[in-house]
């Protein structure tokens, strides 16, 4: 990914600058009362977890929202600060727990892997690794509704969503709600898959989940293990990394404005 902004003007902060975003975090969790833990530690760093009273209470239902799987694709962290800062004081009912940023070392160098070369994203599965030993542990006897995986994409030059749903379909809305920001993705093909409108919506049976996991991903994707574990519905949303910084943050914070109704 290449940090380009210049062009909608240079932000205010480095897009890899994890300190900042720890700070911001923190101040905001102490200023609204929420629970911020440390997961675990990785290269050194730590790695947050943020909910909400109604999730520290594991009530079941509400939201599972991430960012920072892989570090070169910096944007959703910040989209998911902003939304929080704009938002979370809100949301008091419905359970909430965010995890802001999963692989630290990988955003401080931009680079898609952890700091054992690892990619997360396609090793969710795997207990093996202490993250997510921790994630796993965290995660168990808890269910949510939704789940949201924020991603980027150097290759596209227009947003897209992956939906595992097993509600009625609602992706292509949530994408029209950021699409006057970063239009949509129009090739037929994304990564090997085949979109519609910058949409792939699967409903398939768990088995099939299944394979498409062992014979065409070789590992586990978050969205793909929460879908099969933890949560009724499953969105994954890229922008493309191409795009100036800030329109990409925008268009993060849009799109969970879009499934969080805020
Ligand atoms: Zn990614």
């Amino acid at each position: 990914m290449k940090t380009g902004s210049k062009r909608s003007g240079v932000p205010e902060h480095s897009g890899h600058d994890y300190e900042k975003l720890l700070a911001r975090w923190k101040s905001l969790t102490q200023r609204i009362g929420w629970k911020c833990s440390i997961l675990s530690e990785e290269s050194a760093l730590p790695v947050l977890v943020i909910q909400n009273e109604a999730a520290a209470e594991a009530r079941g239902g509400g939201h599972y929202l991430s960012a920072g799987v892989h570090g070169d694709e910096c944007a959703p962290v910040w989209g998911l600060l902003e939304w929080a800062e704009a938002h979370l004081a809100n949301m008091k009912s419905s359970p909430v727990v965010i995890f802001p940023c999963l692989n630290p070392y990988g955003l401080i160098k931009n680079t898609r892997r952890d700091g054992q070369g690892i990619d997360l994203n396609r090793s969710f599965q795997d207990s093996r690794i202490p993250l997510v030993a921790k994630w796993q542990e965290f995660l168990s006897g808890r269910s949510f509704d939704v789940a949201v995986n924020l991603h980027e994409d150097y290759d596209t030059a227009g947003i897209y969503l992956y939906e595992l749903a097993r509600s009625a379909p609602t992706g292509d809305f949530h994408l029209s709600a950021c699409e006057e920001i970063i239009p949509r993705e129009t090739a037929d093909v994304v990564d090997g898959s085949d979109f519609e409108n910058g949409l792939l919506r699967r409903d398939t049976s768990e088995e099939e989940m299944q394979r498409i996991v062992e014979e065409e991903l070789d590992g586990w994707p978050e969205a793909i293990y929460l879908y099969l574990n933890h949560v009724r519905d499953s969105f994954t949303f890229e922008t493309p990394s191409e795009r100036g910084l800030e329109k990409r943050i925008a268009t993060h914070r849009r799109f969970l404005e879009a499934v969080l109704g805020a």
